[in-house]
């Protein structure tokens, strides 16, 4: 079949192959992305259908305006609000299905074949294969625990001048890194100095376990005169209520907006109205900040669980950041002890064992670190949590 060239750019990747062997019965699954299904208010989400159906039902299942559903682009800037973000207004923000669209809006509206886009070593896998789609020439900033090293990430800019920059600053996937405030203030300096777009994914922000993490850049930005010009803010409901009802959002320069909201439109027309109508209630309900509470609480004790088990069972063979939120460990293999330091290896040998997590390399988009891994601790419980470690060890 002649296939569109820009497909050469991209290949399926590693990670799915590895998806494929999940279905092993008896496999504890550190691998995946996902949120607890078990988490889902189900409840508050049911009432919040009826309500949609009940209020506005001509709006709900009706075709719907491109920039989104007002009821839920008011909810929105109200749920930014509360975060920080005070500058936000309904009319200043667009609905994405998901902030997986957001990201290939981006891709459409700003990406030339040939262009530089500057993302972290590591980051979110999609992100690098939506952006080599459109042909850019992804260049890679280093990371530390404090998220990306501001001082190597300027140096990048001046080299390649890139068409934007794409940082998750707040628990990273896969880092689970946090972007120190500092830093933060630095980022938004560099986007003015250098007139360089800065793309802020942010869907993990609510997901802390202990103190609130640094205002999301976004919240910042007044701070820092001009900012706002070169920001783009990215924010979704997935991982906190659900990444089925496929509603993210968009906050950004008007210009960009429009130019995304006309490629939408050729897209998917709209988010789905029935997402939006029943996303849109459940903020209204008041439901959110008891749904935050809980998944803060669960998650921070399965991350805790993880991290003791880590250093219980492999000891000095691994190195890794405790995360304060997200949902995933990044660890590296130290091959202390004449062990494995092999990432991939230990991947394969771990699903003979019973246990399966994502290898660290296909999250680089250069100069692939083999030794790094992702845990997620999202969706086992403290028990699985336990044994899946313990298997681990054993596998190394
Ligand atoms: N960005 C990051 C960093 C992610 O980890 C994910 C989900 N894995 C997404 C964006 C996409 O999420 P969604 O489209 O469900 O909002």
């Amino acid at each position: 079949m002649p296939f569109a060239a820009r497909l050469d750019n991209v290949e399926t990747s590693a990670i799915r192959e590895l998806f494929k062997l999940l279905g092993k019965p008896g496999i504890i699954s550190f691998a995946g992305g996902f949120p607890d299904s078990a988490m889902f208010d189900v409840q508050g989400i049911q009432a919040a259908v009826q309500k949609a159906l009940a209020d506005a039902p001509g709006p709900a299942l009706q075709y719907g305006a491109t920039e989104g559903y007002d009821p839920l682009r008011a909810q929105i800037a109200a749920f930014m609000h509360a975060k920080g973000a005070a500058s936000v207004q309904p009319g200043g923000l667009i609905v994405t299905t998901g902030s997986q669209q957001a990201l290939d809006l981006l891709g459409k509206v700003m990406v030339d074949p040939g262009d530089r886009v500057i993302v972290e070593g590591p980051t979110f896998l999609a992100t690098i294969q939506c952006f080599k789609l459109y042909g850019a020439q992804m260049v890679s900033a280093p990371i530390d625990a404090q998220g990306v090293q501001v001082d190597r990430l300027e140096q990048l800019i001046v080299a390649h001048k890139p068409k934007l920059v794409y940082l998750i600053p707040t628990f990273g996937n896969p880092s689970g890194a946090m972007l120190s405030r500092e830093r933060r203030l630095r980022v938004l300096e560099l986007a003015v100095k250098y007139q360089t777009l800065v793309v802020e994914d942010d869907p993990y922000g609510d997901l802390y376990f202990g103190e609130a993490p640094p205002p999301s850049l976004l919240a910042l930005s007044p701070q820092v005169p001009g900012s706002a010009d070169w920001l783009v803010h990215c924010g979704s409901l997935s991982k906190v209520l659900s990444p089925g009802l496929r509603v993210g959002w968009m906050v950004g320069p008007a210009a960009l907006l429009a130019k995304a909201t006309m490629c939408k439109q050729f897209s998917d027309a709209h988010t789905s109205t029935f997402a939006q109508a029943t996303a849109a209630a459940y903020l209204e309900s008041g439901r959110m900040p008891a749904t935050l509470q809980h998944v803060r609480q669960v998650y921070g004790e399965r991350a805790r669980a993880m991290g003791a088990a880590l250093q219980r069972e492999l000891g000095d063979a691994v190195t890794f950041t405790q995360p304060q939120g997200g949902l995933f460990f990044w660890a590296r293999l130290t091959g202390a002890g004449g062990k494995l330091a092999d990432a991939g290896e230990l991947a394969r040998r771990a699903i003979a064992q019973g246990v399966a997590f994502v290898p660290g390399s296909p999250f680089f988009a250069a100069d692939p670190d083999p030794s790094s891994f992702r845990l997620s601790f999202a969706t086992a419980d403290v028990a699985r949590i336990e044994e899946g470690i313990a298997r681990l060890g054993r596998a190394l």
